[in-house]
């Protein structure tokens, strides 16, 4: 729960963590042998797409670090894999330098080899962000707002059925919502439509917001939201620094 707050700050944060909180992906593939059925540039999509557990207090972003951009192990990790058919060829088969950094889904197909047919590539991941390429970005992030329902003497015993969420329950011949569910009402108004008489309320807390995020495994949620608010501040303190330097 986000208590005492906006939509406006709720989707700044929901915004940072989709897009500027960062994680490594593959960026650069050097092909060795690919007699694969899938072009180069197909097998480079699905690599680029593994999620891979990252290190965000070891590793810079490769502007940002002293090789400039070359290319160094405080920037980037260097991910081989040799196969031979027949074979499934599988996330696993990605061989790190770094024990840090591997695939967080090891049995993810990459592509299926024939008898005698071969794969042999090197990769480099680097440290990304998921405004510049959605294979960076470290997860989903959404809110709603809090439902507040309130039943006026209902006696409408359609709406238990209607309910996609089952909020209302038959107790005693009398209508009552299920305390238990209530977060689980996404505000579809059905409840509402079906009691046009006013014995029902439903409305969202704008105030207080159901915040959900989900990491697609390169790092804890905690961590995503630590890292969040730390970019968030540095945001606000290079506004303010530059605020006071402003005539
Ligand atoms: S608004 Fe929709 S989900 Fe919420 S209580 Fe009414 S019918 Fe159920
Ligand atoms: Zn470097």
């Amino acid at each position: 729960m986000l208590e005492d707050t906006t939509p406006a700050f709720a989707n700044l944060i929901r915004r940072i963590i989709i897009g500027t909180v960062p994680t490594i992906a593959i960026e650069d593939i050097e092909f060795k042998y690919n007699d694969s059925i899938l072009y180069d540039e197909m097998i480079a999509l699905r690599l680029g797409l593994i999620p891979l557990t990252t290190d965000l207090k070891t590793y810079n972003f490769p502007e940002n670090c002293k090789c400039k951009g070359k290319g160094c192990a405080r920037c980037s990790v260097v991910l081989s894999l040799k196969a031979k058919g027949p074979a499934t060829v599988y996330a696993s088969d990605l061989k790190s330098k770094d024990p840090k950094i591997k695939p967080v889904f090891p049995e993810t197909p990459i592509v299926k080899l024939l008898k005698g047919q071969k794969l042999e590539l090197i990769a480099t991941a680097v440290l990304g962000k998921g405004r510049n390429h959605i294979k960076w970005g470290p997860g989903t992030a959404f809110y709603q707002y809090k439902p507040i329902i309130e039943l006026n003497n209902c006696t409408n015993e359609k709406i238990v059925e209607i309910c996609p969420k089952q909020i209302f329950q038959l107790k005693n011949n009398k209508i009552v919502v299920n305390k238990d569910k209530i977060f689980d009402c996404h505000l579809c108004g059905a409840c509402t439509d079906e009691c046009k008489d006013g014995s029902i309320k439903v409305k969202g807390d704008k105030n207080n917001l159901i915040f959900n995020v989900e990491s697609w495994g390169q790092l804890p949620v905690k961590e995503i939201l630590t890292k969040a608010s730390e970019i968030i501040d540095d945001n606000l303190n290079e506004l303010s620094d530059k605020l006071k330097k402003a005539k």
